[in-house]
């Protein structure tokens, strides 16, 4: 099977430094195996979304010359997929329906764990659905950070994959969303290491093909803070490309030529050096 990857921002702000690392990581991954990158727009969660920041993400990722290989998939549109998902999990008894609030499980640190609910089932009011998690290790090897190995059960509990509001979680929609774009390598960045064995129980469940996966190290503001979209981190500016992806590079430890002058020649000239081998191992530096 060929190589296949992806980068899929949440429009929850415009792009700026730590998704452009995952996108410029993902795509350098992506056309050193030859391979494809995808772009998928993570638009699930409406309450938190930015109105016109997926647009402005899409519009940007070009200046920093990172073409995708077909229009960008989005999950809002994405919902009959989830649903025929949904539907096999159900028919496998393998959710179930949960009215349990944050202060039920309070006691329990907030984990949901055996498919034990505190509240009752309550007629009048949607439920959240939980995916059952046995008592299961899941052990994966990550690109740069290595094996990594997670207790299901005590990390993560029996977790949400349909929210009381009716939306499906992020961890049901990313898994689908991988197997149908045909993805086999997903790079992003380290904060989500720790949904990645949930994400492979999923994919188990469902009878899907795990990827392989690679986190990169997360960029931290001056006080080691994540770069994040929604904390109002800085933007970067697609009308000057080229400090910002020179950055991005060195965040990378991706060698280029100083002379290049244009983003199309500084991304051929680090996809020339780049050996994904030779990624930064650690799990967030500074930007
Ligand atoms: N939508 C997520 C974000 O913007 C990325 C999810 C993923 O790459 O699996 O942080």
């Amino acid at each position: 099977m060929s190589y296949r990857g992806r980068f899929a921002p949440s429009p929850t702000g415009r792009l700026h430094f730590g998704s452009l690392v995952a996108a410029v990581g993902s795509w350098l991954c992506a056309r050193h195996a030859g391979g494809q990158w995808l772009l998928r727009v993570e638009d699930i969660d409406p309450p938190r979304e930015v109105p016109g920041s997926a647009q402005s993400i899409l519009a940007a990722l070009p200046a920093f010359g990172l073409l995708a290989d077909r229009p960008a998939m989005y999950q809002s549109e994405r919902s009959a997929a989830y649903d025929v998902a949904f539907e096999r999990l159900r028919a496998a008894d393998l959710v179930f329906p949960c009215w349990c609030s944050r202060s039920d499980l309070a006691a329990s640190g907030g984990m949901h764990r055996d498919g034990y609910c505190v509240a009752a089932s309550d007629p009048l009011r949607p439920p959240a659905w939980r995916i059952r998690v046995p008592d299961i290790e899941i052990v994966f090897t990550d690109g740069l950070q290595g094996e990594q190995r997670q207790h299901l059960r005590e990390a993560a509990g029996d977790f949400v994959i349909k929210r009381v509001e009716g939306f499906y979680a992020y961890q049901l929609a990313c898994v689908v969303d991988d197997a149908d774009q045909g993805i086999t390598e997903v790079v992003r960045g380290h904060d989500l290491l720790d949904s990645t064995a949930r994400q492979i129980w999923l994919q188990r469940c469902l009878g899907l093909t795990t990827p392989a996966y690679l986190h990169l190290p997360l960029a931290l503001d001056d006080e080691g803070r994540k770069l994040s979209k929604s904390d109002g981190a800085l933007p970067v500016d697609p009308m000057n490309p080229l400090p910002a992806l020179r950055r991005a590079l060195a965040f990378l430890d991706v060698d280029t030529s100083n002379i290049s002058h244009d983003v199309d020649t500084l991304l051929q000239d680090a996809l020339r050096h780049f050996d994904p081998s030779a990624l930064p191992h650690c799990s967030e530096r500074h930007a």
